[in-house]
């Protein structure tokens, strides 16, 4: 007879033996808060003893301005603060508050270094000692200095580390991917785009207007060929008409996807709204838009290119960078750029890649496979 296991003990025990290997391999880092400051522990400096978290006594006694001392043969060392004495015996082991034996084993020696339980620590100097297990946080705090409340101090941890962890993901190289999208093409300038991403091994995304696309089909080709993504951005690009209705919208759609399929043999799926799809993609626009497997994407990094002179192009270069930079500071795992088929942004492109690729980003097409949500209306179905 054949011994089944159940799915969901297996699923346990993978749990498990994952959650014990992890918590075996490594406990994971606590900090101490001072007021409303993290103070600089290295990584393992602060340890986990019986539940306390235990602290290098002499460093964390200068954070709290109290006095050390040490005996002459350096056998004993006393902290003092707020009129209170904690002393350790480093022959006995023993440790005595304000000259009386604790009888408890509370000071630790580890090779040179003496730890103490945080928490006995603050509370025999006059602190407040909360610990904050989301951010795992033991926190110090004195009732005769203001300070935030734990909620505002967590908020404010948490935010710092959200920054850290992106600056270390800056010095280790990595970046978001960065998307290059291309609208109102094809027309004259398209060839001077396509030329600078060859040169440069870069795929870009090109959203196709149908009436241009009428003018130029050879292009819309050359497009495809050279590995780049087509999306849909309407037939006739008129405000006016496009929104009109649920109707004319997804008409002009669905014709310009069947312009493309016709010229390409592949079916586009993505669609970048004129003008962007706030405010003009209504509720029943983008049901209709899910209903028929579309996608909508808006961009997180506009440098209004359309506004930029050809003697100016240095500006859209410079507003790539600074937009570039924002997205980036919002933690965007993906920073997808708006320019447009434009001489001036055809003129800057070449410095906006090199740009780009000297601070370490990588440029990639919109990838069917690989979707991801980028509409203003932050929905998950488009
Ligand atoms: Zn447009």
């Amino acid at each position: 007879m054949k011994r089944i296991i159940p799915t969901s003990v297996i699923c346990l025990l993978v749990f498990f033996s994952q959650y014990l290997l992890s918590a075996e391999a490594k406990e994971p880092n606590r900090f101490i808060g001072l007021h409303d400051q993290l103070l600089a522990f290295e990584e393992g400096e602060i340890a986990v003893e019986n539940g306390q978290l235990m602290v290098p006594i002499e460093k964390m006694a200068r954070y709290l301005h109290a006095d050390i001392t040490s005996s002459e043969n350096g056998q004993r060392l006393t902290i003092q603060k707020n009129g209170q004495r904690i002393a350790y015996d480093r022959l006995t082991g023993s440790t005595m508050v304000n000259g009386i034996p604790l009888g408890l084993e509370m000071i630790q020696a580890k090779e040179e270094t003496l730890y103490i339980p945080i928490r006995f620590l603050g509370e025999m100097t006059g602190f407040e000692v909360d610990y904050i297990p989301t951010i795992r946080t033991a926190r110090l705090t004195s009732v005769t200095s203001p300070h935030l409340n734990n909620a505002q101090f967590e908020e404010k941890v948490r935010n710092a580390q959200v920054k850290k962890q992106a600056e270390v993901k800056r010095t280790q190289g990595e970046r978001p991917v960065v998307y290059l999208t291309f609208d109102d093409g094809p027309n004259k300038n398209t060839p001077s785009i396509l030329e600078t991403l060859k040169v440069n091994h870069i795929q870009g995304t090109f959203f196709l207007v149908g009436k241009q696309v009428n003018y130029f089909p050879e292009l819309v080709q050359k497009i495809q060929a050279e590995g780049h993504s087509i999306g849909l951005h309407s037939m006739t690009h008129e405000r006016s008409v496009l929104y009109a209705s649920t109707e004319n919208f997804m008409n002009e759609m669905n014709e310009i996807q069947q312009l493309i399929r016709n010229l390409t043999g592949q079916t586009s799926l993505l669609i970048r709204a004129p003008y962007g799809s706030y405010p003009y993609v209504t509720k029943e626009m983008r049901s209709s838009l899910i209903q028929s497997g579309y996608k909508l994407w808006d961009w997180n990094a506009d440098p209004f290119d359309w506004k930029i002179k050809i003697d100016d192009y240095q500006q859209i270069v410079q507003a790539v960078k600074n937009e570039v930079e924002k997205a980036e500071k919002k933690n965007n795992a993906h920073i997808v750029i708006l320019l447009h088929d434009r001489e001036a942004t055809a003129k800057a492109l070449p410095e906006i890649i090199a740009w780009l690729k000297n601070e370490g980003f990588h440029m990639r097409a919109y990838d069917p496979d690989n979707h991801f949500v980028n509409n203003f209306y932050d929905d998950p179905s488009l």
